[in-house]
């Protein structure tokens, strides 16, 4: 997990810059962002092809689970994830992500329910996908091997597209780089 001493964008006028940067970003470059664009889409087939063994493997675990990780961490929107929602699904969340307390229950992620998470899988920050707690490995070692190298290959591929597609965004942002 990420450490959390320096949240970015918490403010919403941070919030606000951001999302302006990329926008203009965006709108100055529009010939030189189409390999974004491509990687971007790429990365939503892939969140498509893992989303359903990866929510049977939340059925079978998180429904009786007494330690909920969306509880215990602290969970925010990198540029990465920034980058994604923008380029691959043409919108920003509202805000940076905030733990906050409803009625009598502990501090956690603003996009926690009862019913789980209220984002679409492909919505969440990465690391929302990218981790499995300790009871969800033991599910897959000992009843999914398969689907569990599956998913571990799509999600390296949705990891290496990520860096390459921030990587070319700062690169068209800073062309004297
Ligand atoms: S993913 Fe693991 S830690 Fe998180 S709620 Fe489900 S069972 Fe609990
Ligand atoms: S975004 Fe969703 S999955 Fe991620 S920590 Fe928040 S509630 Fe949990």
């Amino acid at each position: 997990m990420k450490s959390h001493t320096n949240i970015p964008w918490c403010s919403a006028e941070e919030w606000n810059q951001v999302v302006m940067s990329i926008k203009t970003i965006d709108r100055l470059n529009r010939d030189k962002l189409q390999n974004i664009y491509d990687m971007a889409a790429k990365i939503r087939q892939k969140f498509d092809e893992i989303s359903e063994p990866i929510e049977k493997f939340c059925s079978l675990t998180c429904v009786d689970c007494e330690d909920i990780c969306c509880v215990r961490a602290t969970i925010w929107f990198d540029l990465k994830d920034l980058l994604f929602i923008y380029f691959g699904l043409n919108r920003f969340p509202e805000a940076q992500i905030v733990k906050k307390k409803d009625g009598n229950r502990k501090k956690a992620c603003c996009y926690f329910s009862e019913k789980g998470c209220m984002l679409e899988r492909f919505e969440r920050p990465f690391i929302c996908t990218w981790y499995f707690c300790p009871a969800q490995k033991n599910y897959q070692v000992l009843y999914y091997q398969k689907v569990k190298l599956r998913i571990d290959q799509t999600l390296l591929e949705i990891k290496d597209l990520r860096n390459k597609m921030e990587e070319e965004f700062i690169r068209i942002s800073n062309p004297n780089l």
